[in-house]
């Protein structure tokens, strides 16, 4: 995982960013309070994004990176270039990073998408983000394809 200042993104990257920071502001979230906004942009061009929406059945909550994947794969989109998640800071301006389930979810959007995708990483206020991938968020995930015939 790489640490970079914004001005060391490509071009699209800074855009897939902001395409975030807009979705953060249809987040729905009362039960942990934190609000994030991811931008997919496909290998087509397209750029879909998602606001996570967090209610009270706590394990059915939808994080905004599978939604934004989810987005893209109803529209047939199933070659990511890139991902960029933007939350609101945490605490002491901390970044948080894509939650357990979406890193799993990530692997399988990879693997169909045929490539391990960079993943930008950046808290709202932050002036800093983290360029990382899908296999490197979970190196060791789920990999149903491990089965026994
Ligand atoms: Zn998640």
């Amino acid at each position: 995982m790489e640490e970079k200042d914004i001005e060391e993104l490509k071009q699209e990257e800074k855009e897939l960013l902001e395409s975030a920071k807009e979705a953060v502001r249809n987040s729905y979230n009362p039960v942990t309070g934190v609000l994030f906004g991811a931008a997919i942009l496909t290998e087509s061009g397209k750029v879909y994004t998602g606001s996570n929406i967090y209610h009270s059945s706590t394990g059915a909550n939808l994080c905004a990176e599978r939604i934004a994947a989810a987005s893209a794969f109803s529209d047939g989109e199933k070659k990511i270039k890139a991902l960029a998640l933007v939350s609101e800071d945490g605490a002491e301006g901390k970044t948080f990073f894509p939650c357990g389930i979406c890193r799993q979810f990530l692997t399988d959007v990879s693997e169909i998408s045929g490539n391990d995708f960079p993943v930008i990483v950046k808290a709202l206020k932050a002036k800093r983000v983290f360029v990382t991938s899908v296999l490197e968020l979970l190196p060791y995930h789920y990999d149903n394809s491990f089965k026994i015939e």
